[in-house]
C-alpha cells in the first residue's frame, strides 16, 4: 500500500487527486495539508470528503507525526517550495503539480534531492497530451524558428505565463536557432501588446473564466502555417498522469522536472 499526503485538499487540483487516491486500491489517504483547517479531520470539512483522515497545517509536524511514502503538494509556488523541500528532507517522495517554481527554486530542489537520494518528480503537466504537444513544438520548431505560445487558463491562475508555456519555451530554444522574432522596427503602441519575450519567441497569456488549460504553439513560414493544440476541458484530464508520478517516484533516487521523463 503506497501512504500518501495531499497538500491542498480543497483547492480544484487536490479534490481531485483525493478522488484518485481514494479509487485506486494501492493507494492510501493518511493526511492532509490545510493551512485553514489544523487539528481537525477531513470528516469535520464540509467541503471535504467523509474521511478520518488528520489535517496539519505544518508539514513538519506531519511528516514528524504519520509515516508515508508519497508527498503530493497542489498548491502555490511559495509554499510549493517550503512544503517540497520538508518532504525530501524527511524521505517522503514529493510529486509536485503546483507550478509556477522559479529555476533556482528548481535546481534547490534537485541538490537537496541529491544529497538525500530521494526521488521526487515535479511536472508544470501532468497531462499526457500537453507533454506531447511540447514535443511535437519542440521538433518542428527545427524546421519553423519562427514561433508564438499562446497559453489559456482559467482567470484564478495566479502564475503567468503558465509552466507548461515556460517549459515549451525551453525544449524550443535548445532547438530552435537563435531569433529575434517580428520586425526590427517594431514599437508597442500599447505595453505588453507582443507578450512576454522569451529568447527572442513571444509567449502569450490568456485568463478567462469557462477556460482549464490549453496552449496552441503557433509556427509560421512563408505561405504556411502549423499549430499543435492541446485542451484540458476538465482537472481529471492530469489524474493518470499523477497515478503515474506516484507509481515511479517510488523506483527514483533524484528529483525529476517533467512528465515527459518518466513516460514509457
Ligand atoms: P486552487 O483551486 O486555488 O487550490 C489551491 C489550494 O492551495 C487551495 O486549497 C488553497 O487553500 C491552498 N493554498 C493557497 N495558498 C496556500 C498557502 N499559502 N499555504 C497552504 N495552502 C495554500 O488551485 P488549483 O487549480 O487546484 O491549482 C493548484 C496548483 O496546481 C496551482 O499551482 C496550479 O497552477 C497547479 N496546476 C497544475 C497542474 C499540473 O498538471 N501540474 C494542473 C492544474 C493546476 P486556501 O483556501 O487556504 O487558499
Amino acid at each position: 500500500m503506497t501512504r500518501i499526503i495531499i497538500a491542498g485538499p480543497r483547492g480544484k487540483m487536490g479534490s481531485e487527486a483525493i478522488q484518485l487516491v481514494n479509487s485506486t486500491e494501492s493507494f492510501e489517504l493518511v493526511a492532509c495539508i490545510d493551512r485553514k483547517n489544523d487539528g481537525k479531520t477531513m470528516r469535520d470539512v464540509e467541503s471535504l470528503p467523509d474521511l478520518d483522515v488528520p489535517i496539519y497545517e505544518s508539514v513538519e509536524e506531519c511528516f514528524q507525526q504519520i509515516h508515508a511514502d508519497i508527498f503530493i503538494d497542489l498548491t502555490v509556488p511559495e509554499t510549493g517550495y517550503i512544503h517540497t523541500k520538508a518532504a525530501l528532507k524527511n524521505h517522503v517522495r514529493p510529486v509536485v503539480g503546483t507550478s509556477g517554481f522559479t529555476t533556482k527554486q528548481i535546481e534547490e530542489l534537485t541538490e537537496v534531492a541529491k544529497s538525500e537520494k530521494v526521488g521526487g518528480l515535479i511536472a508544470p503537466n501532468f497531462a499526457v497530451g500537453a507533454v506531447l504537444m511540447m514535443q511535437f513544438a519542440q521538433t518542428a520548431s527545427k524546421y519553423f524558428p519562427d514561433v508564438e505560445i499562446i497559453e489559456k487558463h482559467h482567470d484564478q491562475k495566479l502564475d503567468a505565463p503558465s509552466g507548461t508555456a515556460i517549459k515549451t519555451a525551453e525544449l524550443i530554444s535548445s532547438v530552435r536557432s537563435y531569433k529575434e522574432q517580428g520586425h526590427e522596427a517594431e514599437k508597442e503602441t500599447l505595453a505588453g501588446a507582443r507578450g512576454a519575450n522569451s529568447d527572442g519567441m513571444r509567449i502569450h497569456s490568456l485568463r478567462l473564466p469557462g477556460l482549464v488549460a490549453h496552449q496552441e504553439v503557433i509556427f509560421g513560414s512563408s505561405g504556411q502555417t502549423l499549430t499543435i493544440k492541446h485542451d484540458s476541458y476538465n482537472r481529471e484530464s492530469f489524474m493518470a498522469g499523477i497515478k503515474l508520478a506516484i507509481e515511479e517516484v517510488m523506483k527514483l533516487d533524484k528529483l525529476v522536472y517533467g512528465l515527459e521523463n518518466i513516460l514509457e
